[in-house]
């Protein structure tokens, strides 16, 4: 393809992709794919094409084959999972960043990726009212991020046992500590660090669904008398299931006096940062040692674009750093080289996205739509718990309202059963879709709000589908 070709199917793919958005906002699909596992695979040949074929056949497959096996979750009746916005001045941002081709190395592999990533970062540091002591850098996913953060809370620990014996030379085990609600990443992340399952402690929450601070004391105290080494916490502000804030001050003061790296995985939560209002949800944030915040979650800006940020960069850059010959320049005593913020060597130019975004819309803007989203979560709430046989089962500090349908009579498996099926009953109609999940051993339903397009007529919708489905059972 030369670049008159490009240019030309470049318009042919925006203007594509504009009245695909524009069909979202409208509601012109069913949001949950209504594909069955195979039908998208299936018709597609099994074998890559022997020849140059059309760039119009690829589009009009596009259009014919993927789309129809696509969710769909810029549409305004997404409230499944997480809101993963994806605002248009990012996507503008992030095609920016792939025709632009640049891979940050190091700084001198591309100067403007290494410096905007610092800039935006700090924007957002600035955004969520964080101190000076934080820097930031861009990773993938919180996953990653918080896979990070366990290798260096282990490093901290062992004094650089990585650079030794690693694991096998240490003499005391080492104990990671969450809490029941915790994300799969955490559980995944301290066994890919090499914790082991057997030092990893998962605390009780309370009734809010939060950590309880006297049990992860008392986890630690019966640790340390049994010669365990306390490592690392990680607190969540924002659980998956119904956005529970674990207490970071009491936490933190945990965290401070024995020692233990606190990584707070704010991946969701974080955004709600940007409002002033929010910010006393994670009070004791500045007592954490790492904190990781998805700006392509609520914030919009396309996945991926997780912010991992450190009070300790130089430790950071010591456990990460290998530094092989041929990436040393002479600027590195000056400059950022991303990578030894973390693990891949390789770099999008991630801030693009996340800069565009940030311009486009404004603080103001921004914190505008999230407080949108926080009035809608509240509705609804309200109209949950005024409506006869709904409760709610969890408090709502954000955009999250977990709900559970229950009609007099019916309890234990029957409940289940009734709940899963007015979920199916929606996602199934197209007209919104919405996880179910498990709490208490209960299947319950998340509303998560978010969705940049989400207006409060489509609010208004949902509960009106949510209790013709759980009527028509
Ligand atoms: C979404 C989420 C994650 C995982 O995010 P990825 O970026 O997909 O790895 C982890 N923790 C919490 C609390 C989340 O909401």
């Amino acid at each position: 393809m030369d670049c008159e070709e490009f240019r030309a199917f470049g318009h042919q793919l925006i203007d594509w992709i504009a009245d695909y958005r524009r069909e979202c906002a409208e509601g012109a699909r069913a949001v949950m794919a209504p594909v069955a596992p195979g039908d998208v695979r299936g018709r597609l040949p099994a074998e890559p094409p022997p020849d140059a074929q059309p760039l119009e056949d690829v589009l009009a497959d596009l259009s014919n084959i993927i789309l129809p096996g696509c969710t769909h979750w810029q549409d305004p009746r997404f409230f499944a999972y997480f809101p993963s916005n994806s605002s248009l001045a990012a996507v503008l941002g992030d095609l920016a960043s792939t025709g632009l081709a640049q891979l940050g190395l190091n700084w001198q592999a591309s100067p403007a990726l290494t410096e905007l990533e610092d800039l935006t970062t700090d924007w957002l540091r600035q955004m969520m009212g964080l101190s000076r002591h934080w820097s930031g850098a861009i990773q993938d996913t919180a996953s990653t991020a918080t896979l990070v953060a366990l290798l260096c809370a282990r490093e901290r620990a062992t004094n650089f046992a990585a650079a030794r014996g690693g694991l096998q030379g240490c003499a005391e085990p080492l104990t990671v500590y969450m809490s029941s609600q915790s994300h799969s990443s955490v559980e995944k992340a301290a066994l890919l660090a090499g914790f082991g399952r057997e030092n990893l402690r998962v605390i009780p929450v309370d009734d809010a669904f939060r950590m309880q601070p006297q049990a992860l004391h008392e986890t630690i105290e019966a640790d340390l008398r049994r010669g365990l080494r306390p490592c690392a916490i990680v607190a969540t502000v924002g659980s998956t299931a119904v956005t529970a804030i674990d207490p970071l001050a009491p936490i933190a003061a945990m965290a401070g006096a024995h020692g233990v790296w606190l990584h707070v995985d704010a991946a969701l939560a974080g955004a709600a940062m940007i409002l002033p209002e929010c910010r006393a949800l994670w009070e004791g944030v500045e007592g954490a040692d790492s904190l990781v915040v998805n700006a392509h979650k609520w914030l919009g800006a396309s996945f991926d674009c997780s912010l991992y940020y450190v009070r300790d960069p130089q430790h950071l850059i010591r456990v990460m750093s290998t530094s092989p010959s041929y990436l040393r320049t002479a600027a590195d005593e000056t400059v950022r080289n991303l990578r030894d913020w973390g693990i891949p060597l390789g770099r999008r130019f991630r801030a693009l996205k996340l800069w565009f975004l940030i311009r486009e819309q404004g603080v103001n803007g921004l914190q505008t739509r999230l407080r949108r989203d926080l009035a809608h979560a509240r509705w609804l709430a309200e109209h949950i718990d005024a409506a006869a046989h709904w409760r709610r089962l969890a408090p709502v500090p954000l955009q999250t309202v977990c709900v559970r349908h229950e009609p007099p009579g019916l309890d234990g498996d029957a409940l289940d059963r009734h709940t899963l099926a007015w979920a199916r009953r929606i996602n199934e109609s197209g007209q919104a879709y919405l996880t179910p999940a498990m709490l208490d051993g209960r299947w319950m339903v998340r509303v998560s709000f978010g969705v940049e397009t989400t207006e409060h007529r489509h609010v208004e919708a949902l509960w009106a589908l949510m209790q013709s489905a759980a009527a028509a059972d």
